[in-house]
């Protein structure tokens, strides 16, 4: 295999020669720089998941993107067109859809960051930030602070690039509030399969626009983003309610998404075990009084907790611990156990680094992680439930398992990402993310290997049984996902050969077959 590093434009011609010619050479490193060739491949073989590791034959760090364009329109307009292109953002996805085995993997983190605040002028004015797509969101909150601004749609984790969250959808707790992050972007610059340098918003080249969000990196590379801002709260109140009953914790939550101008952020996990437990309240920084009794390994029992927040900006006119009290006085958790904390809103929304820092400390953090994320219909959910707890031993689980319910009319059915089809009339859907990890010390290849299967046809048996649809997931064929999209496959594949006429981009997806 060759590995070549690149970083300008005559560079992405050297790179064309090396990967596409039949005698292939491998450029010296230091011509191309100090830095390590087989370490740059390395890294785009890799992902969070650690489960697939694919190598490209060559790595593209793009320091603009010209370079992006320039070697999309080279490879789409020749014979070239057999060699495929990922773009790689943070590389936090779980099965290789970063990846391009024997392509290219376009860095976006190495696009220098560009970012400009546009704050509202006037009542009816709007607030906006213009990103490159290979920006972090904890880069994008840093600077949106500065003027007292934030984005309103986030991820638990933002340690995640803006083009690798808005080729997904973007959820976590304010999702039943503002939609997903995909619904809050207002323009993108795309640099197309034929490498053409697009703008797209809803009103231009909205086509282009519509596809690539939610668009799983298949119709292009988002080289820009318009993301819409609101002020942004200093503190927030942050709530955790327990229970032992699973309608009960559904129906609390479905109360407070009913309840938009109030609250602000609404989550929830299951509470499997002592473990599942802590790990889940390392960023929680108030003292959790809890001690559930779990039952036994023959007759384990299981807890809920709903997380939600309440941002103090908006209760200028009222007191913020009355409002949570009058919230928490129509919720029905278990006796006393309802927890509140005051915490500033860039500590809130960096809670997952803190578990993360606590893994890495624990040397937990590079494990594998076979994670599995579902829309469910509200009226599958307690079915999936029931299957999902047949399905694991509560004793063993190492990781989380997080519910949490979404608004579909949040969401804009023209972009790219599948919800579940049933129960279509239900306002409400869950999304359930099994986040598992699997310590290589304890599991070793065939126990991954097991998971992985077992995992496979619990997400098979969901999605004929109950209509659910993966997030972020992994279809083992083609064929596979066309029924993952449903009805929504011909207008995918109408638009992939729209965009993306020689199917270069996107190969770690394993959606369509590259023809040459
Ligand atoms: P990558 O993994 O690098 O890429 C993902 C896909 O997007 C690939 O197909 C890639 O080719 C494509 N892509 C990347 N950049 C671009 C671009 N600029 N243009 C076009 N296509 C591109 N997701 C949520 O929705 N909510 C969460 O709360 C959440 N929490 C997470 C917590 C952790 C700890 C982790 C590891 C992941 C979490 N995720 C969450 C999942 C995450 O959103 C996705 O894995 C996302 O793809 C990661 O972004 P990335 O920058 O690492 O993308």
């Amino acid at each position: 295999m060759e590995f070549i590093f690149l970083c300008s434009r005559v560079n992405v011609l050297i790179l064309l020669l090396t990967v596409c010619s039949p005698y292939k050479f491998i450029q010296s490193p230091m011509e191309f720089g100090p830095l390590n060739l087989l370490q740059t491949t390395h890294e785009a073989s890799l992902d969070f998941g650690r489960i697939v590791f694919n190598t490209p034959s060559a790595v593209l760090k793009p320091q603009s993107k010209t370079d992006i364009a320039l070697l999309l329109s080279s490879l789409s307009a020749s014979s070239l067109s057999r060699v495929t292109v990922s773009a790689r953002g943070a590389g936090h996805s779980i099965h290789g859809q970063a990846q391009a085995l024997d392509g290219i993997v376009v860095e976006m983190e190495s696009l220098p960051v560009e970012m400009e605040i546009h704050k509202r002028e006037g009542k009816d004015g709007i607030s906006f930030v213009d990103v490159s797509g290979g920006a972090l969101w904890i880069e994008v909150l840093k600077e949106s602070l500065k003027f007292g601004l934030a984005p309103r749609s986030w991820t638990d984790y933002l340690y995640l690039t803006v083009g690798g969250t808005l080729s997904n959808a973007g959820i976590s707790g304010q999702t039943f509030k503002f939609g997903p992050q995909i619904s809050n972007v207002l323009q993108l610059e795309i640099v197309t399969g034929q490498g053409e340098l697009v703008t797209c918003s809803r009103t231009e080249n909205s086509e282009l626009f519509y596809s690539v969000l939610g668009g799983l990196g298949q119709f292009g590379i988002i080289t820009k983003a318009r993301i819409l801002l609101q002020d942004a709260p200093e503190k927030v109140k942050w709530i955790r309610a327990f229970y032992d009953d699973f309608d009960t914790f559904t129906k609390d939550q479905e109360l407070l998404v009913s309840m938009p101008d109030l609250v602000d952020y609404v989550e929830g996990f299951i509470v499997l075990n002592e473990q599942s437990l802590h790990s889940s309240s390392v960023g929680f920084p108030g003292n959790i009084g809890f001690t559930p009794d779990f039952g036994t390994r023959e007759k384990p029992k299981v807890y809920y907790c709903i997380e939600f927040a309440v941002h103090d900006y908006q209760l200028e006119h009222m007191n913020i611990d009355e409002v949570v009290r009058d919230i928490s006085r129509q919720m029905s958790y278990m006796q006393s156990q309802l927890y509140s904390v005051d915490v500033s809103y860039f500590d809130f929304l960096e809670r997952v680094r803190m578990e993360e820092l606590s893994l890495r400390r624990q040397g937990l953090w590079d494990v594998h992680h076979p994670w599995l994320n579902m829309f469910v219909p509200k009226s599958g959910i307690v079915e999936f439930k029931d299957l999902l707890m047949e399905s694991i031993s509560p004793d063993d689980f190492m990781g989380l398992i997080l519910i949490y319910p979404l608004l579909r009319d949040k969401w804009d059915g023209n972009m790219s990402a599948v919800l579940p089809e049933v129960g279509s009339t239900d306002q409400v859907m869950y999304v359930v993310g099994v986040l598992q990890s699997a310590n290589p010390d304890t599991c070793n290849h065939r126990c991954l290997h097991d998971l992985l299967q077992h995992q496979r046809s619990f997400a098979q048996t969901a999605h004929d049984q109950i209509g659910a649809k993966q997030y972020l997931g992994h279809q083992p064929s083609p064929l596979h996902w066309r029924s993952h999209f449903g009805r929504r496959w011909g207008q995918f594949a109408r638009r992939k050969s729209q965009f993306d006429p020689n199917y270069i981009l996107g190969p770690g997806q394993g959606i369509f077959t590259n023809p040459h």
